[in-house]
């Protein structure tokens, strides 16, 4: 998800490349109080962010870029590895220094890491007012009020049906051009690494009609692009009666009408030719042909999907508890090709050094790279974190120096078929979404194809939200460079 993420302007943090961290821009909208969010992590949080600011906005607040002239500091955290809490519990000492000199300032925990530590931040951080979990922002502005009274508040209830469905983000550090909405929340797997499914609960799908109108006010707003973004988009499933997965599957009466993802894939894609369609993340498991001929039946949906394999071992597979191993991930992947033709793009999540990995198993990864092609890919070194599945049950038994060596075979795989990959792309032309200035230079705008991928080209005469078509030219392992051919 980084290429994602990189749009919405984040400052990366030098250390931690896993880590991304997203602020509020500086808006007035005529309220009385200044709201600054620091967000961490993934993109489901940014979008997270962005119900949060709507809550409050609501409540008076507007968005500030400046900590030092907030009323309110939210910090909306991540659990996924143990740096991106360390990075957190980092800046939180630092606000708490403010706080000592601006004692009226409310500084609040959100999200996993509010969920998984609870009240122990209260006790750990002693000058955090508010701890607040990924279902309870509704909670927010009465919680705010109780801090600025005095009392400090804790809400971490987790929802088994909420989804924000009728709440309208106010879009923080948009482009204009690409959003995102959030189809569903929580995650009812339970891969063995990870801490989600605990932190956001349950899977829950959000009405397809509030998706489908958001996404049509995005376009009317001039909106070119929208990610529907899930931790498991394929497995979305909702019916009136019922927005609970696991209890919708377990229904014996006939419901009214059961919508898929395939389905709400094909609602979105119908709003407009002109609107792109994306989506993140899929599950190799739960993906289907269904899904892969919707996006061969809309030029408008891009081209691109990604699959997280996390390893191409499939006894590490199974310890991970990913329910699928190597060779159904191979099928899945010959199926993208046979349905959606080689173009495609495809991207993955890799963990190095997972509980009892050998070398072979390792080697198996690098062999999975080698036939899948991936684009490009997220890749992290196994961090143990407390109360999952592997935690419990499997030693953390490969030594830091082998993980971070297997890791960095991994990046260097990735970076020789990155190159390699976009390299094939050097002399077609494509459509490409023009999205904004070019990070090295004025006079170079930045773009995306439909594989995801980025194009830089000259800015003469076009305009960020544009469709141009692009003759590849060059490229580098991470970007395409083209000239515009109409
Ligand atoms: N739902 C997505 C999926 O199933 O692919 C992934 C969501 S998670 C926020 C993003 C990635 O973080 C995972 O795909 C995995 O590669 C990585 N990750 C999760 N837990 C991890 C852990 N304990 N150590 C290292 N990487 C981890
Ligand atoms: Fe975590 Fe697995 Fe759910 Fe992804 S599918 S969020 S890795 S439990």
């Amino acid at each position: 998800m980084e290429n994602i993420i990189k749009d919405i302007d984040i400052i990366r943090e030098e250390e931690d490349k896993s880590c991304d961290v997203a602020i509020t821009a500086e808006e007035s909208t005529g309220g009385t109080k200044k709201l600054y969010i620091e967000s961490y992590g993934c993109q489901m949080n940014f979008s997270d962010s962005e119900i949060v600011a709507s809550i409050m906005k609501d409540n008076g607040f507007d968005t500030t870029s400046d900590f030092r002239t907030a009323d309110v500091i939210f910090l909306n955290t991540c659990s996924i590895r143990e740096k991106a809490e360390q990075t957190v519990r980092k800046r939180l000492s630092q606000f708490n220094q403010v706080k000592s000199e601006k004692p009226e300032l409310t500084i609040g925990v959100l999200g996993c890491m509010a969920e998984r530590l609870k009240e122990k931040l209260l006790e750990e951080e002693k000058l955090v007012d508010l701890v607040v979990g990924p279902d309870a922002y509704r909670d927010l502005p009465n919680l705010v009020g109780q801090a600025e009274e005095g009392s400090k508040g804790v809400n971490t209830f987790l929802s088994r049906e909420e989804t924000y469905a009728d709440i309208s983000p106010v879009r923080l550090n948009s482009n204009g051009v690409s959003a995102f909405i959030s189809i569903m929340r929580g995650c009812d797997n339970m891969c063995s690494f990870c801490v989600v499914p605990f932190t956001r609960g349950r899977e829950r799908s959000r009405d397809p009609h509030s998706i489908v109108n958001e996404a049509r006010e995005l376009f009317q707003r001039g909106y070119k692009e929208v990610t529907l973004l899930g931790q498991n988009v394929d497995s979305y499933k909702w019916s009136a009666e019922e927005n609970n997965k696991a209890r919708l599957n377990k229904k014996e009466t006939v419901l009214s009408e059961v919508i898929h993802f395939s389905d709400l894939l094909e609602m979105v894609a119908r709003i407009d030719p002109r609107l792109r369609v994306r989506f993140s993340t899929s599950h190799p498991k739960d993906i289907t042909d269904e899904v892969l001929l919707t996006m061969k039946r809309y030029d408008n949906i891009c081209k691109y999907i990604h699959l997280p394999v996390q390893s191409g071992n499939s006894r590490i597979l199974a310890l991970m508890n990913r329910t699928y191993d190597r060779e159904w991930y191979l099928d899945r992947v010959r199926k993208i090709r046979e349905i959606l033709g080689e173009d495609c793009g495809i991207s993955s999540d890799m963990i190095a050094g997972f509980c009892s990995e050998t070398e072979s198993e390792h080697q198996d990864t690098l062999s999975m790279m080698d036939l899948v092609q991936y684009d490009f890919s997220y890749m992290f070194y196994y961090s143990e974190r407390p109360g999952t599945l592997a935690a419990k049950k499997l030693a953390d038994d490969v030594p830091l120096e082998t993980k971070k060596r297997r890791l960095q075979e991994i990046i260097e795989k990735q970076n020789q078929l990155s190159l390699m990959r976009n390299q094939r792309d050097i002399g077609t032309v494509q459509e490409i979404l023009i999205e904004g200035q070019s990070k090295r230079s004025a006079e170079q705008l930045k773009g995306r194809n439909s594989a995801n991928k980025v194009v830089i080209v000259a800015a003469g005469g076009l305009q960020i939200g544009d469709y141009v078509q692009v003759r590849i030219t060059d490229c580098s392992s991470a970007t395409l460079f083209g000239e515009v051919t109409d």
